[in-house]
């Protein structure tokens, strides 16, 4: 469906809101970095992927699903990842499938659409060694002791403008890895050898692996053309790691080319704090789902910031979205949503992915009771789908017989002193996930996050 919808985005590179306005708009292209793959992704690591994928469903919904191209990477050849194998006794192969599958079924759960293409490095190797061969030949890149290098003097009235820093200011600011065959220290690795251990190719520089940087500039070129409509990825990706990229990508393929508009989004905290190990506030997205937390949750949490402000993360935004999803799941059951997501939500995300106005545009919808509307509205934000629905439909259970066998044996228990059956039907209902309230009114189950129904079949 083509609508008339106009889309405009802050882009990094002038510092402005602009109208988007495609290349080509029967093929809509967007790259996104994606993770490096050595252990389950954290909280923060989430963030990007909820926000480009709401972009990926506002660009589909504005010029058709099949003239979108959504391409996001996994970085499967990094130090990391070679630590981890060795500490591990682990294949290296073994681990970065391992940690790609669950990357996809977090991310699955979180309601994110997966891209069109999610390429790993590691099938990119001939790709990268020609493009380094260019950058070589073009005298932007030189080779050291085994190593490549990209020369930034080469380019310096490019370098730089991303992030809105002369090369001067980054030497002086950087923390830049000193090494001696470096000519100049912002000068950043392309390639570099391996020992025996580690993973290697064979390259015209003897059997080495690439740095990390040069696989987005290959892969984007291989998958999107030398000139594509919008490159995205977390802020603390845009120095180096953007700016090396378009480095690479515009001394290989032309001064004017690559990404036209760059999307970053801002960091994510927990409880007001950064999230660090060394605080204890660290945890994964698989940790909150088995704590519990649905996917739909985590999800509607997230939207409700704009993703250019840090997004805080907290219980209490976590319980009221579990509210508010419920709620709204009961309005719209048994519905069929309207043929159109309501204009103001599409407006809203028009501008600058302005999640948390639609947010708000939802919450109007549910008062006013236009349950089609609010389906309609919800699923083009990836919320009220059938696939992330799953928790929410043991809202529907009848728990008033599990109340009255309680409340039946609270009153046996208080004649015969033998509380055991209490206990035990007490500590059922509790690992199944409800909150048992007993007063002298009588016994209320309430179901928590984390309710399973099915635990409850024994009890009785
Ligand atoms: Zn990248």
């Amino acid at each position: 469906m083509r609508t008339e919808t106009v889309i405009k985005l802050h882009n990094t590179k002038t510092r402005t809101k602009e109208v988007f306005t495609p290349i080509n708009p029967d093929n809509v292209r967007m790259y996104v970095c994606g993770p490096t793959v050595y252990d389950r992704a954290h909280l923060g690591n989430a963030r990007p992927v909820v926000v480009f994928d709401i972009l990926n469903r506002l660009l589909r919904q504005t010029y058709g699903a099949d003239r979108v191209t959504y391409v996001r990477n996994f970085t499967d050849v990094d130090d990391k990842i070679n630590t981890r194998a060795a500490e591990s006794g682990r294949d290296i192969g073994v681990i970065t499938d391992e940690t790609i599958q669950w990357f996809l079924d977090d991310m699955a759960a979180l309601g994110a659409i997966e891209p069109d293409h999610m390429p790993r490095a590691t099938q990119y190797i001939p790709q990268m060694v020609t493009m380094i061969e260019q950058l070589i030949a073009k005298g932007h890149a030189y080779e050291a002791e085994g190593h490549v290098l990209f020369a930034v003097d080469s380019w310096k009235q490019g370098y730089g403008k991303l992030s809105g820093r002369s090369v001067d200011d980054m030497i002086a600011g950087a923390r830049v890895e000193v090494a001696p065959y470096k000519r100049n220290p912002m000068d950043f690795v392309l390639w570099k050898p391996s020992d025996e251990t580690q993973p290697g190719w064979d390259s015209p520089w003897g059997r080495g692996r690439p740095g990390w940087h040069i696989e987005c500039s290959a892969m984007s070129f291989e998958l999107l053309g030398d000139t594509f409509d919008i490159h995205g990825g977390g802020n603390d990706l845009m120095f180096p790691h953007h700016e090396n990229e378009i480095a690479q990508s515009c001394c290989a393929n032309g001064d004017d080319s690559f990404a036209k508009v760059w999307l970053h989004n801002e960091m994510l905290q927990v409880e007001g704090k950064k999230m660090s190990k060394s605080l204890g506030n660290f945890f994964t997205v698989r940790d909150l789902l088995e704590q519990g937390v649905p996917g739909e949750v985590i999800r509607l949490v997230f939207l409700s910031t704009h993703y250019r402000k840090p997004m805080d993360w907290t219980d209490k935004k976590a319980k009221e979205a579990e509210a508010t999803l419920r709620k709204w799941r009961a309005l719209t059951a048994g519905i069929e949503p309207a043929a159109n997501a309501a204009a103001v939500v599409v407006e809203a995300l028009s501008d600058d992915l302005n999640t948390a106005g639609a947010i708000t545009e939802l919450h109007k919808l549910a008062a006013a009771g236009d349950a089609a509307g609010l389906l309609a509205s919800g699923q083009l934000v990836g919320l009220l789908t059938d696939d992330i629905g799953d928790w929410a439909q043991t809202a529907d259970i009848d728990l008033s017989n599990f109340e009255v066998l309680l409340s039946e044996a609270r009153a046996a228990a208080m004649a015969s002193k033998d509380f055991s059956e209490v206990d035990r039907l007490k500590a059922g209902f509790v690992d199944a996930g409800l909150e048992v309230r007993m007063s002298k009114a009588g016994v209320e189950l309430v179901p928590g996050p984390g309710f399973d129904a099915s635990k409850l079949e024994g009890l009785s």
